[in-house]
């Protein structure tokens, strides 16, 4: 079960505000409205972290593992 297959990437992922989207999860702020998401709702994924919806309605993933902010996959909104 090492390979995968390679996935389409949702069009969001293809413009040019990708450098901008990543710079802010740094911050870990939203990507759509700035907003820090440590003051949305989150809650708890077993094996991964935190689900965090944002006030905008984006939903995001905390990673337990990186601390890092990601964009949530649609499997896991
Ligand atoms: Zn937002």
């Amino acid at each position: 079960m090492t390979q995968q297959k390679p996935r389409p990437v949702p069009g969001v992922f293809k413009n040019v505000m990708v450098p901008i989207q990543l710079w802010l999860l740094g911050q870990g702020r939203c990507v759509g409205c700035g907003r820090d998401l440590g003051s949305g709702k989150s809650t708890p994924i077993k094996g991964v972290g935190q689900k965090i919806v944002c006030e905008c309605g984006r939903v995001f993933i905390k990673e337990a593992k990186t601390n890092q902010y990601r964009r949530a996959l649609l499997s896991e909104v």
